[in-house]
Formats: structure tokens, C-alpha cells, sequence
């Protein structure tokens, strides 16, 4: 019998999990082929270490030579259209060089691309884009480290958009990074920093007052409910009307998933599921999400991604009649949250928390006291991450 073909998008968390966990138990059932933007991946959780030095990019980047030496496919384009009625996606090859248009057919489609970051509701937000850098991108966080190395005084603005967005702590990883960093250079006393959250307390709602507790001792100000409406070249205005000033922008624009999936009918901002459990679209029986881009009721982080990446395998191995059993997940979590250095010390603590969503409601749980460990426990599961979906370095 002919293999089926099926096509992921993107080669990131979600992405690969699928890959490997389809592969795993149904290879000699279908073709897998990944269709991913770069010859790389880039892990999120530790970028905001690179502000202060803790972490650097020989440690963050893998390729994916190892998964296409186990029988991975890959094609290394940007998804630009997908057709659900024909069964194809269209991917754009080498899109600043000289791009060239090419047609993949599958027989199952799983989209798993992550997000995108969105100003474009942000009056000024196309002329001013670049004052702005934040830890989520490569390139733009080197950007923000050099501007909090080099700055000598002023006020550094924070912001985190209204959730969902992905990795809920990462604005206040940001604001305490900064601080560590103002403060081991001796300058802390210049500047003013300041968050500004979209939501009514710093994210996630499980760890606010542990993050409350360490912006009073670091004398961070914090304004929450609050939205940015309009960026300047040196001050934002906030939905009420105030108007801040800024040397330092770090501002989250507000998240949703790459346009190709409303283009295709597959949900407005977030791709529609049916379920948390069942990632098939309501329209389309062999078009499943997983990760980031998902609507889901739970928080964009890694683990969410992972655990929906295998209920995303688990439906197509059913399908296919893979005949194996399926792999055991659930929606819970325990995550780490970088929370800087009080004293300055390029050593950043983090404080520990998780949720469970199998309870009704969801159970969350904390170790409210920053530890370093913490940061170092943090760092050997991000590793295995990269070790088990791409390889060991
Ligand atoms: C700064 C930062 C800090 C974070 N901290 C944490 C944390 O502490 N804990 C935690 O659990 N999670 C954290 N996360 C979140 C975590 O990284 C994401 O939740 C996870 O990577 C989501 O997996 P995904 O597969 O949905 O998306 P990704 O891992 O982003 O993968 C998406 C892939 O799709 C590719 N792609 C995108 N668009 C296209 C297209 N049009 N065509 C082709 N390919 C495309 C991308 O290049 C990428 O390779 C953090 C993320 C960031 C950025």
C-alpha cells in the first residue's frame, strides 16, 4: 500500500514533535516531510539570558541533519498559501533571494508555525518599529543587549500585550534582566524602569505577586490594565491617554498566528480545534494544528506546544491504523521564570511553577522563593528539548 504523505509546518517544537512522534510508531505508513522557514532552530525560553550574558547562541541553534538522517524529510521555504480543498501548500523557497513557488501535495496537513508579531494596531508603529527591540527574536534581542550596555541614563518601558500570547513571564524576564544588567553596570540609579501590561497583573496570574515582590525591591514600576495605542520616536501613549517617554523600548506587540491560516478558513487569529485533545479543524478532517498557533484554552508555552503536538500524533496514528498504542499526555505543566539579580550579580534567579489543567478548575502551584537552581534546571530542559527533536551537543 502507498505511504501517505504527511506535511508539517514548521520545524519548531510542536513541529518536530509530531515528526518524530508519527515517525516513531508509523514509518513504514508515511512520508513525513517538514516544511520550515530556516535550515535552523532557534529555542525561546532562554533568549532573555542572552541580555545579561548567561546564555549564548552556540547553545541555542540546532540543525536538522540528524532528524533527516533518521528519515525526516525537510523542505526549507515560507509557507505563504494553503489550498484545504486541494490538499496543497504552497511554499515560497529562498523568499529574499530568488524566490521561487513550489507546490507540496499531502494527504494529512499538520500547521504548527508559532506566531507572529503584530503592531499593525499600533498608531506609528510602521515608522517606529525599530526603536523598539524585545527578547522574542533573534536579532532584535541583540539590539536590546547592546542599547542596555550602552545607555547611561533614561527610562526603559516594558510591555506585555493583552494574552493569549506566547510565554506569559517573558515581558517581566525582560524588565529583570534589564535591571540586573543597569545594576552590575552601575548605572541602575539613572533610569527609570517601567512595565506596562495589557492584562490586570504581571503574567502569569499563578507567579504575580512573587513578581510584585521583586519589582518593589528593584524599584521596577509597574502599570497594568493598560494598553499601548501609539508608539513615537521617544514616548508611547497609553489607552487612557498618558503619554510615557522612552530611551529603552522593549514592547511585546500583541501575538496572533501567521495570516496563511485565516487566508485559508482555518480560524481568525488562532487556528480553530475542536477540542484540546482532538487539534483537527472543524472544516477539514486531515488538517490538524499543534503548538503556539493553536486556539487553545491554556498558556503558549513549550510544554503546552509538546503536549499538543502529541494529541496532534496520537489522532493520526489512529487514523493511519497504525495499530500502536498511543502515547500518554495531558495538559500540565512545570515552568521556570527568570526573575534577574537583586544585587546585580550576572547569576539570575528564577522562581519555579506549574499548572495542571486536568483538574477542574486548573490547579496551580509555586515555590514562591527564587533560586538560582532554578535557572539551572531551567537550562537542562530547554537542553534536552533541543537534544531529543534535533540532536546532542
Ligand atoms: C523569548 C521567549 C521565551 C520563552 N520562554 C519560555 C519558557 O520559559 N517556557 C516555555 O515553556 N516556553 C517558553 N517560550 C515559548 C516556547 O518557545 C514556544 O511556546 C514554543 O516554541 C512553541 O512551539 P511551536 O512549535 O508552536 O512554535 P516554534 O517553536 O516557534 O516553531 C515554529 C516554527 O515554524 C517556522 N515557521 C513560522 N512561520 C512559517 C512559515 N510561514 N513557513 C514555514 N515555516 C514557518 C518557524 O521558523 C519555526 O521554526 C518562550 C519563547 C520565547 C520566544
Amino acid at each position: 500500500m502507498a505511504k501517505k504523505r504527511l506535511v508539517i509546518i514548521g520545524g519548531g517544537i510542536a513541529g518536530m514533535s509530531v515528526a518524530h512522534a508519527v515517525f516513531d510508531k508509523a514509518k513504514d505508513l508515511v512520508d513525513i516531510t517538514v516544511v520550515t522557514k530556516d535550515p535552523f532552530y532557534m529555542t525561546g525560553p532562554s533568549r532573555p539570558l542572552l541580555l545579561t550574558n548567561e546564555q549564548s547562541y552556540d547553545r541555542m541553534i540546532r540543525g536538522y541533519e540528524e532528524a533527516a538522517a533518521k528519515g525526516i524529510n525537510f523542505v526549507f521555504g515560507t509557507v505563504a498559501r494553503i489550498d484545504p480543498a486541494e490538499r496543497v501548500v504552497e511554499v515560497v523557497e529562498n523568499p529574499t533571494r530568488n524566490p521561487v513557488t513550489r507546490k507540496v501535495t499531502y494527504d494529512y496537513l499538520v500547521v504548527a508555525p508559532g506566531v507572529v508579531f503584530d503592531g499593525s494596531s499600533i498608531e506609528g508603529y510602521k515608522e517606529n518599529w525599530y526603536r523598539n527591540a524585545t527578547v522574542y527574536e533573534p536579532g532584535r534581542v541583540d539590539v536590546l543587549k547592546q542599547r542596555i550596555w550602552a545607555a547611561t541614563k533614561g527610562t526603559v518601558i516594558v510591555y506585555a500585550p493583552k494574552q493569549p500570547y506566547r510565554c506569559a513571564p517573558a515581558p517581566a524576564e525582560t524588565a529583570m534582566a534589564i535591571y540586573t544588567v543597569l545594576k552590575h553596570r552601575g548605572v541602575r540609579e539613572n533610569f527609570r524602569i517601567i512595565h506596562v501590561d495589557a492584562n490586570d497583573k504581571p503574567q502569569p496570574p499563578v507567579i504575580a505577586d512573587v513578581i510584585k515582590e521583586r519589582y518593589e525591591k528593584a524599584g521596577i514600576e509597574l502599570i497594568t490594565s493598560r494598553e499601548i495605542v501609539e508608539v513615537g520616536p521617544d514616548y508611547v501613549v497609553l489607552n487612557d491617554g498618558e503619554k510615557l517617554e522612552y530611551t529603552i523600548l522593549a514592547m511585546l506587540e500583541p501575538n496572533r498566528a501567521p495570516r496563511f491560516i485565516e487566508e485559508a478558513g482555518l480560524g481568525e487569529k488562532w487556528f480553530e480545534v475542536r477540542s484540546p485533545q482532538d487539534l483537527r479543524s472543524p472544516r477539514y478532517d486531515d488538517v490538524l494544528a499543534a503548538g503556539d498557533a493553536a486556539k487553545l484554552p491554556f498558556p503558549k508555552n513549550q510544554e503546552i506546544a509538546y503536549e499538543s503536538a502529541l494529541f496532534a500524533a496520537n489522532k493520526l496514528l489512529e487514523d493511519l491504523g497504525a495499530g500502536a498504542e498511543p502515547y500518554s499526555v495531558q495538559y500540565t505543566f512545570v515552568g521556570w521564570a527568570y526573575l534577574g539579580n537583586l544585587e546585580g550579580k550576572l547569576e539570575t534567579e528564577s522562581v519555579q511553577f506549574g499548572l495542571n489543567f486536568t483538574t477542574k478548575p486548573p490547579k496551580p502551584s509555586k515555590d514562591p522563593v527564587p533560586k538560582r537552581d532554578y535557572t539551572l534546571q531551567k537550562d537542562r530542559w530547554e537542553q534536552s528539548y533541543l537534544n531529543r527533536l534535533y540532536h546532542p551537543k
